[in-house]
């Protein structure tokens, strides 16, 4: 199963530009449509409720329900595979051939816009429950789609996936660890290749012939959108899986298929920047699994609350302070402890003959402060994502129902109606009873931890010299995460 296209049905789907080309236009399609259903809808006039639309509204149901959560699936199994069909990079590609083809500058190739992407998500949230309103989902879609064809038209790579979309960030991190990849099958075969189609934009003419009309086009085949040269791909953090190089390639030596769990954890730690999106991402994670169990979000937020009485703030002031808390602060003292047990096995004990002089130099800067944060984190992936899939199965699991409903009335008024005011209908259940849930949730965090050690052990082996604490460090880490989010699952589903 590692080369799917062995089998010869999937073979040539995956070899078939035009049946990519077609669901990520229907993707697109159904974009614009959500922009329209919920552009004007954010309340219901007479009717006095908050945010009633919240999930009945397609709009909001489709993105908040099924896209945040379902995709975290597809990226447990498959890494970045949503990419390959997402239509905010595909239009970001095609407004990329008509525009200004402007390299990205090398001081924004990094991580922090899209960290930054992520915070200011989170404050929207906070500020204006965007996540509640239809027509406050709608602005949202619609400013991605004007800002993927901006940054496509600026830019010659995919810039809107590099600089600002949060979902490919969390796709790179996710993809590192999924038994998925592609990759070429020979690098033998790419080294002896003239052509190099797969990567160089190539030019080739198509002849169409009817009777004795003969026409010629030329024709630009893509190239890769993010600037990856196929046969030195070391992990899959980068790769959209867009399929173009498999397409592209006459040699038919690129491949696409399953691997083991883990498999790229050997292959380095995470870039500075990297680190840091990924810590933002453990905070915002770990906020969001608090919201459930009450004396864990008290603990969580006393800071900022503290902070924000002492300063005198009022509700923006007080979440302003918790984003910056949670988003910054808060995984760095998650796993402070790691470090400091990492930092500890690091000591050097030395008996001097004579009087001490001046002290050692400390270890080269490739084992820095973000150097060893950076393999802890990265260590910590396959719990980081356990909790993300718990996260997801939670809400889809309660709310899924609610999808004919509001595919019934776009707009969510009829089903909020029918539900809450005239009581017509029922509205859904969760699709599995909590009973069985909650040992379904406790499986999957006790998977997340247990994989976590073993990826302790493989980015262990990768280290150069190794470190004699960093296995014990990284599985201290991992267990903090384990124990917020399952203290959390006890006190909500098996202390009710
Ligand atoms: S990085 Fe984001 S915008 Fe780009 S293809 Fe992936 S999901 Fe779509
Ligand atoms: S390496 Fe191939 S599949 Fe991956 S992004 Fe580049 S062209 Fe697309």
């Amino acid at each position: 199963m590692d080369n799917l296209l062995q089998i010869k049905f999937i073979g040539s789907l995956l070899r078939s530009t035009w049946c990519w080309r077609l669901l990520r236009l229907t993707c697109l399609v159904l974009l614009v449509a959500m922009v329209a259903w919920g552009w004007h809808h954010h309340d219901i006039g007479g009717v006095d409720a908050r945010d009633p639309l919240m999930y009945t509204s397609l709009t909001n149901h489709l993105f908040w329900v099924w896209w945040i959560m379902g995709i975290v699936f597809i990226a447990l199994l498959f890494g970045r595979a949503w990419c390959t069909v997402c239509p905010l990079g595909w239009l970001n590609g095609i407004a990329s051939r008509f525009g200004l083809r402007r390299d990205i500058p090398p001081w924004l190739r990094n991580f922090i816009p899209v960290s930054l992407v992520l915070i200011l998500l989170q404050l929207s949230v906070y500020f204006l429950a965007i996540h509640r309103f239809p027509d406050y989902t709608a602005v949202l879609l619609a400013l991605c789609l004007l800002l993927a064809i901006a940054a496509g038209l600026l830019f010659r790579e995919r810039a809107f996936c590099t600089l600002f979309c949060p979902a490919g960030a969390v796709f790179g991190l996710y993809a590192r660890i999924a038994p998925f990849q592609l990759r070429v099958k020979d690098r033998a075969v790419c080294a002896g290749c003239d052509s190099h189609r797969c990567i160089a934009e190539p030019v080739e003419w198509q002849r169409y012939q009817l009777g004795s009309t003969v026409l010629h086009r030329r024709n630009r085949l893509d190239g890769c959108p993010v600037g990856l040269v196929p046969a030195e791909i070391a992990d899959s953090a980068d790769c959209t899986l867009c399929l173009t190089c498999l397409q592209n390639c006459d040699k038919e030596n690129v491949k696409v298929g399953f691997r083991s769990w883990l498999a790229d954890l050997k292959t380095g730690g995470l870039r500075l920047s990297e680190t840091f999106f990924l810590l933002v991402l453990v905070g915002l994670l770990t906020a969001n699994f608090s919201k459930v169990y009450v004396d864990l979000r008290e603990l969580i937020f006393w800071l900022p609350q503290q902070s924000a009485q002492l300063l005198g703030w009022q509700e923006p002031g007080f979440y302003l302070l918790a984003v910056i808390w949670i988003a910054i602060l808060l995984p760095l003292v998650i796993f402070l402890p790691g470090y400091v047990i990492l930092r500890l096995g690091e000591m050097r004990q030395t008996t001097l003959d004579s009087e001490p002089g001046p002290p050692i130099g400390d270890l080269p800067s490739s084992t820095g402060f973000w150097s060893r944060m950076g393999r802890l984190v990265l260590s910590s992936i396959p719990m980081i994502l356990a909790a993300h899939v718990v996260l997801a199965l939670v809400k889809l699991n309660a709310k899924a129902g609610y999808l004919p409903y509001a595919i019934g009335d776009p707009s969510g008024v009829t089903p909020y109606l029918a539900f809450n005011i005239m009581q017509t209908v029922t509205p859904p259940g969760v699709l599995l009873p909590l009973d069985t849930l909650k040992w379904v949730i406790a499986a999957l965090l006790v998977a997340g931890l247990a994989l976590s050690i073993f990826a302790s052990r493989a980015v262990a082996r990768g280290l150069d010299g190794g470190s004699r604490t960093f296995v014990p460090a990284a599985v201290v880490s991992a267990f903090i995460l384990f124990s917020l989010y399952f203290a959390t699952v006890i006190e909500w589903l098996f202390i009710r």
